[in-house]
């Protein structure tokens, strides 16, 4: 003779329970037990089974006050060694539809859509493809100022052949074991009654289609590989290590379902001239001894070709100025970063006789107050050891 069960406690709560406390307490057991959540887990399915068993009984005013009457007895056609004994119930339990019936219509459950989703798992509806990746690689200027260019990339699409169906000559016909409908029902008998749980058929792999031949272009799968080319605007202003991403360029989806996207990462070769600081371009620029002493006009490189520039005089090592403006387009905008250019002071090197000559002379005029820096260098030497 089977246990006694009490539903009250298997759904854990009291016997005066409202209607609504009973299909709260079966949304929360049946989240927590639910098979997809516990693949394999005898324990869990077995719990599964006795939760729907019990909310069976409990949402169903008739069922509920029978078996507050007469107990399991008063629900369940075989309790007691009865086969059908008497008992008015002839209910057959769907999972399915007890599930969907206490989930459907509840808005905000939205921690359950995983699992639902995965539940009805059904490989005839549209999927989205996966996204495909490649690279460019472009100039520093074409960063700057955009370009187009050619990217090559690896496509999976719909095989042409056989329209991706994977069948030869896109013949297939409908699976025999489960009509075309991809699941089948499995029924279950237990000591309550018949369970039936829905599978996805094992003959047709969920698609409902059986192919006798498969597709020799592409081995069955419905789906080849291609060398793709296509050509891509580089918006002004990219910057290494970003990635493009071009709509509906990806791979093919499944059943209908749209393309994926390509992904493109750009590689910015470096500058011979130019390093980019966010928007900003800094240059090094070299001058002379004399040209930073006395002042000088310069020719400056920027990204939009030369300008001149006027070097005051007593320009020092490491004196950096701005050109406002002359930096990188920001990215979706008229807007533009600066250049910073580093002056570098050259010290002659092989100097001939008569330069020498000149720079002496400059040293033997030249009075310590036109060295500032040395003078209070040699004050603070004086300073550490005297005279
Ligand atoms: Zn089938
Ligand atoms: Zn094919």
């Amino acid at each position: 003779m089977a246990e006694n069960k009490d539903y009250y406690e298997v759904m854990g709560v009291p016997k005066n329970a409202t209607e609504a406390e009973i299909k709260k307490a079966y949304r929360e057991l049946a989240k927590k037990y639910h098979p997809d959540l516990h693949p394999g887990d005898k324990k869990a399915e077995a719990k599964f089974k006795e939760i729907n068993e019990a909310y069976e009984v409990l949402s169903d005013k008739n069922k509920r006050a029978r078996y507050d009457q007469f107990g399991q007895a008063g629900v369940d056609p075989n309790f007691g060694g009865g086969a059908g004994g008497g008992s008015p119930f002839t209910g057959n339990i769907n999972i399915d539809d007890i599930f969907n019936s206490v989930f459907s219509g509840f808005d905000g459950f939205s921690g359950f859509g995983g699992f639902g989703g995965s539940r009805r798992a059904n490989s005839n509806v549209p999927r989205r493809g996966s996204d495909s990746e490649s690279t460019v690689n472009i100039s520093f200027e074409e960063a700057a100022k955009g370009c187009v260019k050619t990217v090559t990339y690896d496509q999976v699409e719909s095989c042409p052949e056989c329209h991706g169906t994977g069948a030869k000559n896109g013949a297939t016909r409908t699976c025999p074991q489960c009509g075309g409908r991809g699941q089948v029902r499995i029924s279950q008998r237990t000591p309550f009654g018949v369970i039936q749980t829905t599978r996805t058929c094992d003959r047709c792999g969920g698609t409902g289609r059986i192919i006798d031949e498969p597709c020799a272009a592409c081995g069955g799968t419905g789906r080849i590989r291609k060398r793709k080319t296509i050509e891509i605007n580089i918006p002004a202003g990219i910057d290494n290590e970003q990635v493009l991403n071009v709509s509906g360029k990806g791979n093919a989806g499944a059943n209908g379902g749209p393309n994926g996207d390509l992904h493109v990462s750009v590689n910015v070769r470096p500058h011979p001239i130019f390093e980019r600081r966010g928007y900003d371009v800094w240059c090094e620029m070299p001058i002379t001894f004399p040209q930073a002493a006395l002042g000088a006009d310069v020719v400056v490189p920027t990204i939009d070709g030369r300008v001149s520039y006027t070097v005051h005089a007593g320009t020092q090592p490491g004196d950096v100025f701005k050109l406002r403006g002359k930096g990188i387009p920001k990215l979706g905008s008229r807007a533009r970063g600066d250049q910073y250019v580093r002056m570098m002071v050259e010290v002659p090197k092989n100097l001939t006789q008569k330069q020498k000559g000149i720079l002496q002379e400059f040293e033997n005029v030249a009075e310590d107050r036109n060295y500032q820096k040395r003078r209070s260098f040699f004050d603070k030497i004086k300073n550490m050891f005297g005279d």
